[in-house]
């Protein structure tokens, strides 16, 4: 069965110090029981030693935002699945458009990170998404198969997220239209080969976004950079009503 995933990409935010403030305001926001969601937090991995002992015995999941492929080895300034794993980190965001854009990311290197993360009992969140010159010149469908066929190649599909991302919706406040979304997301669920893999929606959510981002039947998720920054905002995203 498909389940519900609200995951916040905190990237290059928040010290130590300042993860601890935002929990602290965020956690008694969170409604009681939500038992059709899992939570998800990927901080810098600065954080990760502290937040996995002040979420221990809460229901919010820790993630991080990329892994090397090696499990260890002369690899100066990189993190491997092995050393995420003893941290308590159980998922992990693989080939954001910020790491596809900035340092290098193809469809060969988020394959073999995705490998490396399943092999640890990573959950890799694999996100996928069109430029708007892309999205302009109709090229969406094809960009999105290519980046789904080069990262899942041989890749375990039960064991898996994917974030359909648009890049021109990403930190702009300008968010893909729900029905747009709803669309190309049913578009990525008839390429895999496990129906249940969750799909999630991920590009300007925010608090007045969320509940018809979240009615759209194919979409089951979020993946939140800005507004998972702010205590009320997140909470009030996690706690959206469907
Ligand atoms: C992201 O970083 O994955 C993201 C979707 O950012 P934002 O919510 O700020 O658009």
């Amino acid at each position: 069965m498909r389940k519900n995933v609200i995951a916040g990409n905190w990237k290059m935010y928040k010290t130590q110090m300042e993860a601890s403030e935002f929990l602290q305001g965020f956690m008694p926001q969170l409604e009681d029981t939500l038992p059709d969601r899992d939570i998800i937090l990927c901080v810098p991995y600065t954080d990760l030693f502290a937040m996995s002992q002040n979420l221990h015995g809460s229901s919010i999941r820790l993630g991080a935002q990329n892994v090397h492929w090696e499990a260890f080895g002369a690899y100066t300034g990189e993190i491997s699945a092995p050393m995420l794993t003893e941290m308590g980190v159980r998922y992990v965001i693989v080939g954001h458009s910020e790491r596809r854009q900035y340092f290098g990311e193809t469809d060969e290197t988020v394959n073999m990170r995705l490998k490396a993360s399943q092999n640890a009992g990573l959950t890799p969140i694999l996100c996928v998404g069109e430029t708007k010159q892309q999205r302009d010149m109709n090229e969406t469908e094809s960009i999105i198969c290519d980046q789904l066929k080069g990262g899942l190649a041989n890749i375990d599909q039960t064991n898996l997220i994917i974030a359909y991302e648009p890049i021109w919706a990403i930190g702009t406040g300008d968010t893909c239209a729900a029905k747009e979304a709803n669309q190309v997301i049913g578009l990525i669920r008839s390429q895999l080969k496990n129906a249940d893999v969750s799909i999630q929606y991920g590009g300007s959510v925010k608090p007045d976004n969320v509940d018809e981002i979240m009615a759209q039947p194919e979409i089951d998720g979020a993946l939140v950079g800005g507004a998972s920054l702010q205590p009320d905002s997140f909470a009030r995203i996690v706690n959206y009503q469907k």
